[in-house]
């Protein structure tokens, strides 16, 4: 089966490209088929990827993968959540919404927070049972970055059990760990056990 993803960074379309490989998919990006980005106006990360993954699959006739994901902080009402790309406005920046998010946790005791990645697969746009499936990566918010890997809030994100941040993990460890990483081994086994 060829199957439209409905992202164009290249890290996450590595790691969708080598799990569906194993069940027969062929991974196309979004762009390589000319479908333009779609709007992600909704509430919810769940929302957000299935309009992704329906708007790829109506502009292809292929079945279609999309994600979304974000961080979600326990003391600031799970902010920044669907907005966590451009937390601090536009253009996007992870410096800058590094800043914010440790501006607004300043003197804030309750550190909790969770990557959380939802996955959206449609066999084309109009399918009445897409399948889902969602990950979640639980740590910390600490206050001064650590760590070179990874992107977006990973300096901060600091995991008790690990002792590191996630941008100390080396690629293999995060994706083992990952929401994203969870994400993903949930949906291949829905893909596998779906006719
Ligand atoms: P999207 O799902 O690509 O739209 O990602 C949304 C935003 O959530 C990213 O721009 C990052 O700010 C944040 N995010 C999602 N996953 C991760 C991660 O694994 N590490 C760091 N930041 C992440």
């Amino acid at each position: 089966m060829k199957l439209v993803v409905a992202s164009n960074n290249p890290g996450k379309l590595r790691e969708f490209g080598a799990l569906l490989a194993p069940l027969g998919c062929e991974v196309v990006p979004q762009s390589a088929l000319g479908v333009a980005e779609c709007e992600e106006p909704h509430l919810t990360f769940v929302e957000n990827a299935l309009a992704k993954a329906r708007h790829a699959a109506a502009s292809t006739g292929l079945a279609a993968l999309a994600d979304d994901s974000g961080l979600c902080a326990r003391a600031l009402g799970d902010a920044p959540g669907v907005h966590s790309a451009r937390y601090a406005g536009d253009p996007k920046s992870d410096r800058r919404n590094n800043e914010k998010l440790i501006a607004d946790l300043a003197g804030v005791a309750d550190r909790r927070a969770r990557y959380v990645c939802v996955l959206v697969f449609v066999r084309h746009a109009d399918d009445p049972q897409p399948l889902i499936a969602e990950g979640e990566w639980h740590g910390e918010i600490i206050d001064v970055p650590r760590g070179k890997g990874g992107f977006g809030y990973d300096p901060y994100f600091f995991l008790p059990d690990a002792g590191r941040t996630a941008a100390e993990l080396d690629p293999a460890e995060k994706n083992r760990r990952s929401h994203r990483g969870q994400a993903l081994f949930l949906l291949a086994e829905r893909l596998k056990t779906s006719a």
